[in-house]
Protein backbone atom coordinates (compact mmCIF):
# COMPACT_ATOMS: atom_id res chain seq x y z
CA UNK A 1 0.00 0.00 0.00
CA UNK A 2 1.27 3.62 -1.01
CA UNK A 3 2.19 5.62 1.63
CA UNK A 4 -0.65 7.96 0.46
CA UNK A 5 -3.41 5.22 1.36
CA UNK A 6 -1.56 4.64 5.10
CA UNK A 7 -1.88 8.18 5.63
CA UNK A 8 -5.54 8.57 4.49
CA UNK A 9 -6.47 5.70 7.06
CA UNK A 10 -4.57 7.35 9.96
CA UNK A 11 -6.38 10.44 9.30
CA UNK A 12 -9.45 8.82 8.85
CA UNK A 13 -9.35 7.27 12.51
CA UNK A 14 -8.56 10.91 13.81
CA UNK A 15 -11.28 12.76 11.75
CA UNK A 16 -13.96 9.30 12.63
CA UNK A 17 -12.89 10.27 16.60
CA UNK A 18 -12.96 14.11 16.22
CA UNK A 19 -16.70 13.62 14.77
CA UNK A 20 -17.35 11.32 18.02
CA UNK A 21 -18.18 8.64 15.23
CA UNK A 22 -15.52 6.34 16.99
CA UNK A 23 -14.63 6.84 20.61
CA UNK A 24 -12.17 4.69 22.60
CA UNK A 25 -13.51 1.92 20.66
CA UNK A 26 -14.43 1.15 17.36
CA UNK A 27 -11.88 1.06 14.52
CA UNK A 28 -11.61 1.79 10.38
CA UNK A 29 -10.15 0.01 8.23
CA UNK A 30 -8.45 -0.01 4.29
CA UNK A 31 -8.13 -3.27 1.93
CA UNK A 32 -4.78 -3.39 0.27
CA UNK A 33 -5.30 -2.01 -3.45
CA UNK A 34 -2.37 -4.50 -4.11
CA UNK A 35 -3.55 -7.46 -2.09
CA UNK A 36 -7.31 -8.13 -2.09
CA UNK A 37 -6.56 -10.62 0.53
CA UNK A 38 -4.92 -7.99 3.28
CA UNK A 39 -6.56 -5.27 5.03
CA UNK A 40 -5.14 -2.29 7.08
CA UNK A 41 -5.66 -1.52 10.75
CA UNK A 42 -4.66 -0.02 13.86
CA UNK A 43 -3.18 -2.07 16.88
CA UNK A 44 -5.36 -2.04 19.19
CA UNK A 45 -5.43 2.00 20.15
CA UNK A 46 -8.08 4.54 20.45
CA UNK A 47 -8.61 5.78 17.41
CA UNK A 48 -8.20 9.64 18.14
CA UNK A 49 -4.06 8.27 19.03
CA UNK A 50 -3.50 6.68 15.63
CA UNK A 51 -0.72 7.15 13.53
CA UNK A 52 0.58 5.54 10.20
CA UNK A 53 3.33 3.86 12.72
CA UNK A 54 0.19 2.40 14.75
CA UNK A 55 -1.21 0.28 11.21
CA UNK A 56 -0.97 -3.50 11.14
CA UNK A 57 -1.45 -5.70 7.95
CA UNK A 58 -3.46 -8.52 8.85
CA UNK A 59 -5.04 -11.41 6.38
CA UNK A 60 -8.73 -11.91 6.31
CA UNK A 61 -8.75 -14.74 8.77
CA UNK A 62 -7.72 -11.50 10.98
CA UNK A 63 -4.07 -12.78 11.89
CA UNK A 64 -1.45 -10.06 11.98
CA UNK A 65 0.92 -10.90 9.06
CA UNK A 66 4.62 -10.34 8.45
CA UNK A 67 5.24 -11.20 12.07
CA UNK A 68 4.04 -8.23 14.03
CA UNK A 69 3.66 -9.25 17.70
CA UNK A 70 1.22 -6.23 18.22
CA UNK A 71 -1.60 -6.15 20.19
CA UNK A 72 -4.11 -6.47 17.35
CA UNK A 73 -8.39 -5.10 18.08
CA UNK A 74 -10.28 -7.68 19.27
CA UNK A 75 -12.90 -7.56 16.62
CA UNK A 76 -11.18 -7.09 13.75
CA UNK A 77 -13.13 -10.55 12.43
CA UNK A 78 -15.48 -7.87 11.42
CA UNK A 79 -13.25 -6.93 8.94
CA UNK A 80 -11.46 -9.44 7.57
CA UNK A 81 -15.63 -11.67 6.88
CA UNK A 82 -16.44 -8.53 5.12
CA UNK A 83 -13.50 -8.22 3.16
CA UNK A 84 -14.09 -11.79 2.01
CA UNK A 85 -17.54 -11.80 1.03
CA UNK A 86 -17.77 -8.18 -0.65
CA UNK A 87 -14.89 -7.85 -3.35
CA UNK A 88 -16.42 -4.24 -4.10
CA UNK A 89 -15.74 -2.83 -0.70
CA UNK A 90 -12.45 -1.56 -0.10
CA UNK A 91 -13.21 0.15 3.40
CA UNK A 92 -15.01 -0.35 6.75
CA UNK A 93 -16.01 1.81 9.70
CA UNK A 94 -17.09 -0.13 13.17
CA UNK A 95 -18.64 1.95 15.58
CA UNK A 96 -20.67 2.44 18.22
CA UNK A 97 -21.90 5.45 18.23
CA UNK A 98 -24.68 7.01 20.78
CA UNK A 99 -27.75 7.80 18.20
CA UNK A 100 -27.70 4.29 16.23
CA UNK A 101 -27.55 2.39 19.01
CA UNK A 102 -31.46 2.81 19.99
CA UNK A 103 -32.36 1.15 15.78
CA UNK A 104 -30.54 -1.76 16.42
CA UNK A 105 -32.92 -2.57 19.48
CA UNK A 106 -35.79 -0.93 18.45
CA UNK A 107 -39.01 -2.42 15.82
CA UNK A 108 -38.55 0.97 14.00
CA UNK A 109 -35.92 0.73 11.56
CA UNK A 110 -33.12 3.08 10.49
CA UNK A 111 -33.92 4.97 7.25
CA UNK A 112 -33.08 7.77 5.11
CA UNK A 113 -34.91 10.57 6.68
CA UNK A 114 -32.42 12.92 4.33
CA UNK A 115 -30.80 13.06 1.02
CA UNK A 116 -27.51 13.10 3.09
CA UNK A 117 -28.72 9.43 4.42
CA UNK A 118 -29.57 7.66 0.53
CA UNK A 119 -26.67 4.82 1.06
CA UNK A 120 -29.43 3.66 4.02
CA UNK A 121 -32.23 3.37 1.05
CA UNK A 122 -32.05 0.11 0.92
CA UNK A 123 -32.46 -0.73 4.12
CA UNK A 124 -30.07 -1.45 6.94
CA UNK A 125 -30.23 -5.14 7.85
CA UNK A 126 -30.14 -5.74 11.73
CA UNK A 127 -27.57 -8.02 12.74
CA UNK A 128 -28.64 -10.13 15.77
CA UNK A 129 -25.53 -12.47 17.17
CA UNK A 130 -27.96 -14.02 19.26
CA UNK A 131 -29.81 -15.57 16.79
CA UNK A 132 -26.69 -17.66 15.25
CA UNK A 133 -24.51 -17.79 18.51
CA UNK A 134 -27.02 -17.86 21.91
CA UNK A 135 -25.89 -16.23 24.72
CA UNK A 136 -22.13 -14.12 24.23
CA UNK A 137 -20.73 -10.68 25.35
CA UNK A 138 -22.21 -9.10 22.40
CA UNK A 139 -18.62 -8.63 20.60
CA UNK A 140 -17.19 -10.19 17.38
CA UNK A 141 -14.57 -12.45 18.60
CA UNK A 142 -13.89 -14.69 16.06
CA UNK A 143 -14.08 -15.44 11.73
CA UNK A 144 -17.35 -17.25 12.24
CA UNK A 145 -19.38 -14.27 13.88
CA UNK A 146 -17.45 -12.24 11.18
CA UNK A 147 -18.79 -14.28 8.33
CA UNK A 148 -22.59 -14.23 10.00
CA UNK A 149 -22.37 -10.56 10.33
CA UNK A 150 -21.37 -10.31 6.68
CA UNK A 151 -24.36 -12.40 5.62
CA UNK A 152 -26.45 -10.46 7.29
CA UNK A 153 -24.70 -7.46 5.60
CA UNK A 154 -25.39 -8.51 2.38
CA UNK A 155 -25.30 -6.21 -0.18
CA UNK A 156 -25.90 -3.27 2.17
CA UNK A 157 -23.94 -0.33 2.64
CA UNK A 158 -24.69 -0.53 6.24
CA UNK A 159 -25.68 -3.13 8.99
CA UNK A 160 -26.83 -2.62 12.74
CA UNK A 161 -25.69 -4.90 15.62
CA UNK A 162 -28.10 -5.03 18.19
CA UNK A 163 -27.07 -3.46 21.30
CA UNK A 164 -23.85 -3.12 19.76
CA UNK A 165 -22.97 -0.57 16.85
CA UNK A 166 -22.99 -0.82 13.49
CA UNK A 167 -20.70 -1.22 10.14
CA UNK A 168 -20.93 0.82 7.09
CA UNK A 169 -18.58 0.03 3.85
CA UNK A 170 -17.12 1.55 0.93
CA UNK A 171 -15.40 1.84 -1.86
CA UNK A 172 -12.81 4.16 -0.87
CA UNK A 173 -11.81 5.44 2.90
CA UNK A 174 -13.18 8.61 2.44
CA UNK A 175 -16.95 7.24 1.06
CA UNK A 176 -17.11 4.73 4.15
CA UNK A 177 -15.97 7.94 6.72
CA UNK A 178 -18.80 9.80 4.84
CA UNK A 179 -20.98 6.53 5.62
CA UNK A 180 -20.09 6.41 9.16
CA UNK A 181 -20.92 10.27 9.92
CA UNK A 182 -24.18 10.13 7.80
CA UNK A 183 -25.13 7.11 9.51
CA UNK A 184 -25.04 8.76 12.80
CA UNK A 185 -26.92 11.96 11.69
CA UNK A 186 -29.54 9.84 10.09
CA UNK A 187 -30.36 8.44 13.17
CA UNK A 188 -30.33 11.82 15.15
CA UNK A 189 -32.88 13.52 12.58
CA UNK A 190 -34.69 10.35 12.21
CA UNK A 191 -35.13 10.14 15.65
CA UNK A 192 -36.04 14.23 16.16
CA UNK A 193 -38.47 13.20 13.17
CA UNK A 194 -40.49 10.75 15.22
CA UNK A 195 -40.22 13.19 18.34
CA UNK A 196 -42.25 15.58 16.69
CA UNK A 197 -45.10 13.10 17.03
CA UNK A 198 -46.96 13.36 13.40
CA UNK A 199 -46.44 10.96 10.68
CA UNK A 200 -42.88 10.68 9.14
CA UNK A 201 -42.08 10.75 5.45
CA UNK A 202 -38.90 8.75 4.70
CA UNK A 203 -36.88 9.27 1.05
CA UNK A 204 -38.57 6.52 -1.11
CA UNK A 205 -35.66 3.60 -2.79
CA UNK A 206 -35.53 5.61 -6.15
CA UNK A 207 -34.81 9.22 -4.17
CA UNK A 208 -32.65 6.99 -1.94
CA UNK A 209 -30.78 5.89 -4.64
CA UNK A 210 -30.57 9.21 -6.82
CA UNK A 211 -29.40 11.02 -3.36
CA UNK A 212 -26.76 8.33 -3.04
CA UNK A 213 -25.34 8.65 -6.59
CA UNK A 214 -25.21 12.13 -6.16
CA UNK A 215 -23.51 12.18 -2.74
CA UNK A 216 -20.89 9.86 -4.04
CA UNK A 217 -18.90 12.43 -6.33
CA UNK A 218 -19.42 15.12 -3.65
CA UNK A 219 -17.44 13.07 -0.45
CA UNK A 220 -13.87 15.03 -1.34
CA UNK A 221 -15.50 18.06 0.38
CA UNK A 222 -16.73 17.04 3.59
CA UNK A 223 -13.61 15.10 3.96
CA UNK A 224 -10.97 18.42 3.27
CA UNK A 225 -13.05 19.88 5.93
CA UNK A 226 -12.69 17.44 8.68
CA UNK A 227 -9.06 17.53 7.73
CA UNK A 228 -8.64 21.29 8.41
CA UNK A 229 -11.12 20.60 11.74
CA UNK A 230 -8.79 18.07 12.93
CA UNK A 231 -5.46 20.22 12.05
CA UNK A 232 -4.44 17.66 9.35
CA UNK A 233 -4.30 19.62 6.03
CA UNK A 234 -1.80 22.19 6.81
CA UNK A 235 -0.02 23.08 3.70
CA UNK A 236 3.94 22.48 4.02
MN1 LIG B 1 -17.68 -3.15 18.75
Amino acid sequence: MTALARDELAQANRILAHLGILDAYGHVSARLPDRADRFLISRSLAPALVTEADLMELDLEGEPVGGDVRKPYLERFIHGAIYRARPDVQAIVHSHSPSVIPFSVSSVRLRPVCHMGGFLGGGAPVFDIGHRFGCTDMLVRDAEQGAELARSLGSHAAALMRGHGFVVVGGTVQAAVYRAVYTEWNARLQRDAISLGGDVTYLTEAEAALADEANAGTVERPWQLWLRECGLNEQA
